[in-house]
């Protein structure tokens, strides 16, 4: 079974992912990661965060052991990794990997933002999880300050509305809901019920097929 968790930033779907592949028993993969390593090596690199050909090869020979959670994690990664998303030959590098990954025995789940549209269009589930800019930008203002960044509130939300909508409108893979995935709003649900609700869309899609 392959499970295709899609969503804006912040709104929960990494953590949906997680709890379900447990409850599942299924391998999970983080996509942004991918995307976040290749901005992050670019920017160790001093490579043009607009040069294909350069950060085309900095995403073929990504290794993931080479970087620290930490530094994936921050905001300067998340802006990079927008950046170098958009770019077209990135995204090719980087999709046979995902690919190979959703295709294990056994099946998988993997979150990102065009998961259920480009590198998995037949996953059995497809979720869209998404919630409100204002609540978003909380949720990722306050986790990156108990790790000790310093940013504004306001900052954070033109931040977010910066890479929603560089994902939305990028030619290659733009951020988008597949037309047949089962939507989550996260805006007023506590992690906990967003997870029963991606739980039993998930059961009843099995049901329905079995
Ligand atoms: O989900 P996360 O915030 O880690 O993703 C970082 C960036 O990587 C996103 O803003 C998006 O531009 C890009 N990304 C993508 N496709 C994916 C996963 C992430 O374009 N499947």
């Amino acid at each position: 079974m392959i499970i295709a968790i899609d969503g804006t930033l912040a709104s929960g779907k990494g953590t949906i992912a997680r709890r379900l592949s447990r409850w599942f028993g299924l391998a999970y993969m983080d996509t942004g990661q991918l995307y976040r390593a290749t901005g992050v090596a670019a920017l160790k690199a001093g490579a043009d965060l607009s040069d294909a050909k350069s950060l085309a090869a900095v995403a073929t020979s990504l290794d993931l052991n080479d970087f620290e959670a930490a530094e994936l994690r921050t905001a300067e990664a998340g802006q990079a990794a927008s950046k170098v998303a958009a770019i077209p030959a990135v995204r090719a590098a980087l999709l046979e990997v995902q690919r190979a990954f959703a295709e294990q025995p056994g099946g998988a789940i993997l979150d990102g933002r065009d998961i259920g549209t480009v590198v998995c269009p037949n996953a059995d589930v497809k979720l869209w999880v998404d919630a409100s800019v204002e609540v978003r930008a909380k949720r990722r203002w306050d986790e990156l300050r108990a790790k000790g960044e310093s940013l504004t509130l306001d900052n954070m939300l033109a931040q977010l509305r910066e890479r929603d909508t560089r994902d939305k409108s990028r030619s290659d893979a733009p951020m988008i809901a597949a037309a047949d995935a089962v939507l989550i709003d996260t805006t007023d649900l506590s992690i906990d019920a967003a997870v029963d609700k991606a739980r039993a869309a998930v059961e009843a899609v099995i049901a329905r097929k079995s």
